[in-house]
């Protein structure tokens, strides 16, 4: 065990979740691509629901991989019909073996250029995590969402939470096979993807797929939160 290991376990943030009186699921997107407001804020706000969006202000407007990159005044509209706008680093840097000074530092210089209107929330930018990383998240986020498959449930690890992708290459079966277990037995599933189009990327979904997973969510009762709303009841 080296001495971020320690530190992180030390500071390391978690808490305890019963699963047995909570089943919450949430809708995340990185990278904020156009397709993910324009198509999938508007199936969840279509079932009443809100999502995360966690952004990188250094993208924004690019044309990237997974399409266009929104502007702020999209992020903007979308944060003002209740969809939360959460930290992704400003220059999407890789956090693993980043060090702490310059992670902080990425998130801070994130939360300027997004000022008044990003949460503390953060995800990991290519999902790529260590001990450093998760310390220095530590320092300066209420939560950081990973990629380790999985509901969050038990012994919850705020700075890695379990987050669960909607990716078309993928396909959906087990996205829709996690809804039920969390309808059933409780917890907190995550779920993520990027754009959300006719033809995605390896990093995306089709609107029927997205809309799939999102009637199965509304079908049980099971409450649909974005990661700022589930943190505040947790
Ligand atoms: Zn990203």
């Amino acid at each position: 065990m080296n001495m971020w290991s320690i530190l992180e376990r030390i500071a390391g943030k978690r808490l305890f979740m019963d699963s047995k009186k909570k089943a919450i699921i949430s809708f995340t997107f990185d990278d904020a691509p156009v397709s993910s407001f324009t198509m999938g804020g508007k199936i969840l706000e279509d079932n009443g629901f809100r999502g995360t969006y966690y952004i990188a202000a250094e993208l924004l407007e690019r044309l990237t991989e997974i399409g266009q990159i929104a502007g702020l005044k999209t992020i903007t509209e979308f944060r003002k019909r209740g969809h939360e706008i959460a930290n992704h680093t400003y220059g999407h840097i890789n956090c693993e073996k980043s060090g702490p000074v310059r992670v902080i530092r990425s998130i801070q210089e994130n939360r300027k250029m997004l000022d008044g209107i990003v949460s503390s929330n953060f995800s990991y930018p290519f999902g790529a995590i260590d001990s450093q990383a998760r310390f220095a998240t530590r320092l300066c986020s209420t939560s950081a969402r990973g990629i380790s498959p999985g509901i969050n449930r038990g012994i919850i690890n705020l700075m890695d939470l379990k987050a669960v992708r909607i990716y078309s290459r993928s396909g959906i079966d087990r996205c829709l096979g996690l809804v039920r277990e969390c309808a059933a037995l409780g917890g907190w599933l995550i779920f993520y993807t990027h754009d959300v189009c006719d033809s995605p990327s390896d990093f995306g979904c089709t609107p029927e797929q997205f809309r799939e997973v999102v009637a199965a969510a509304s079908n049980r009762k099971i409450s649909v939160l974005t990661v700022q709303k589930a943190m505040e009841i947790l």
